[in-house]
């Protein structure tokens, strides 16, 4: 391509990016088609990847095929392949081909989305697609918009979780925090499997690390219900102000499911505002039958999930649903003049910006409106469910071999386990099969005790994928013990 189109503006023409465009869609579909030849986990030493970049920015514009063509050369070696059907690590954050061109759409469009008025489409079809998942995974009536709660679409399930803690506050100190101060008699209660961003959270939100109680947990690595109300009333006994309960549907360590039900029916007592976290596996109850991970929802305040985690939806994604979308909306509403229009005084619009903490806002429900409609629901649940089978065939390989063992019973797409050789086996058994290059696994500690730990949620993980996983693990813990 040559530069002679550049006209003086220094923009791209149309021309160049329709050009440029396609061979930009050309390069992402031939990745997909070549993605297993890379090794999953990056191979590069720290600052590898800076070396290689120019010490300082071009004064002068460069042709664009030169951009593209370091990409491969310049950022390629430094990428771990989360879109490889053998990436088993952390979570997935899985995407698919309806997901990857909405976003394109979305930068395209390059909406602002914070009120209704910069775009009533974009706030409209956010209000519609949250209410679609709601009927897809059969939350409670009262998270829908039509109810006196909704959803919003956050970045994150960290977001979604600080969101729901500052409404709590709120909520609970009668919304005058901002007048008074932040208490810092409020109590936060979580399992001692939560995830970090609950406690990111508490301190975000000013209560403190020293007012967040993490409950312990059974041997299913589940919260004690029975341990989290003698908590709660020793706090109130000590004049303290119970506040706010996450939890968790799924948790990060070991997919371990909090009894929900047990929980809310001790927030309701209690008066104390209950978020479920399901960041990943909320996706499951696409499927009715996995739908009892959701049991006693209904008496939850707020819920959120990641369809940016295993929904074929690319990051960022996170649907956050409320119960009373006034409390959110009175925690987080301020009206400078600029802001000030016709239909936001109407009362007859949403406007976004006072659900959340950012003011800006981008056009995500094109994502879930190009995924639900491409693979509609019933293609969803086929992927989800094959997931959830290929975990469980692996698990039960496991679970025969007398070398390895569960490390618990996996209850969807999340298997944890070890070799029987010790901890230090199983960090050379990590170690030697991450560096293959083959696969990526994580670990986590269960009991003490190093775990090693296969999610699968890839869109185009298969049954030859988890083999393979299986057959390299016990070949490579084979060579090990022999050693
Ligand atoms: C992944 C995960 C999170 C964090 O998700 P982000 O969207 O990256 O903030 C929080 N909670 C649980 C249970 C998770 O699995």
């Amino acid at each position: 391509m040559s530069t002679t189109e550049h006209t003086s503006s220094f923009h791209m023409t149309p021309g160049e990016f329709r050009q440029f465009g396609k061979e930009m869609v050309d390069w992402i579909a031939d990745y997909y088609e070549n993605i297993e030849q890379f090794p999953v986990l990056s191979q590069v030493q720290p600052g590898e990847i800076r070396a290689g970049l120019p010490d300082s920015p071009p004064q002068n514009g460069e042709p664009f095929d030169q951009v593209l063509q370091d990409i491969e050369n310049l950022i390629l070696p430094g990428i771990t392949h989360w879109q490889s059907p053998n990436f088993f690590a952390f979570f997935p954050a899985n995407t698919s081909g309806p997901s990857i061109l909405a976003e394109l759409l979305s930068a395209g469009l390059g909406v602002q989305g914070m009120m209704w008025i910069t775009s009533p489409a974009c706030t409209e079809l956010e209000t519609h697609m949250l209410d679609w998942l709601a009927e897809m995974l059969d939350l409670p009536e009262k998270f829908r918009s039509s109810s006196t709660g909704g959803g919003v679409i956050q970045d994150t399930a960290s977001s979604a979780t600080l969101s729901a803690l500052l409404a709590a506050r709120e909520r609970s100190t009668n919304y005058s925090s901002n007048d008074i101060g932040v208490e810092n008699n409020l109590i936060v209660y979580a399992s001692t499997q939560t995830h970090s961003s609950i406690e990111k959270a508490v301190k975000i939100a000013g209560l403190g690390k020293k007012n967040l109680r993490l409950i312990e947990v059974d041997e299913q690595f589940a919260m004690r219900p029975g341990l989290l109300k003698a908590q709660i009333q020793a706090d109130r006994q000590a004049g303290l102000v119970p506040c706010f309960v996450c939890a968790t549907v799924g948790t990060t360590s070991s997919n371990a499911l909090d009894p929900v039900r047990e929980i809310g029916e001790i927030c309701a007592q209690e008066g104390i505002w209950l978020h479920v976290d399901a960041a990943m596996s909320g996706t499951a109850a696409l499927a009715p039958e996995y739908r009892l991970i959701q049991d006693g929802l209904e008496l939850a305040d707020s819920y959120c999930f990641n369809p940016h985690k295993w929904m074929f939806t690319n990051f960022d994604c996170d649907c956050f649903y409320v119960s009373d979308r006034a409390s959110l909306i009175k925690t987080f509403s301020v009206l400078p003049e600029y802001l000030r229009n016709k239909a936001t005084e109407s009362g007859a619009v949403i406007d976004y910006r006072d659900w959340h903490i950012q003011l800006g806002r981008r056009f995500r429900s094109l994502k879930l409106w190009f995924v639900i409609r491409h693979y509609g629901v019933e293609g969803l649940r086929f992927h989800v469910r094959k997931h959830v089978n290929l975990a469980q065939q692996f698990a039960s390989w496991v679970a025969a071999d007398p070398d390895f063992e569960l490390a618990v019973s996996p209850p969807l797409n999340l298997v944890c386990f070890r070799h029987i050789g010790g901890d230090e086996v199983n960090r050379q058994l990590l170690e030697a099969v991450n560096q293959s290059g083959k696969l990526y696994l994580t670990h986590t500690s269960l009991d003490d005790r190093f775990t090693l730990r296969l999610c699968v949620g890839q869109t185009n993980t298969e049954e030859e994928h988890v083999r393979q996983a299986w057959e390299l693990l016990r070949s490579t813990a084979t060579n090990i013990s022999q050693t």
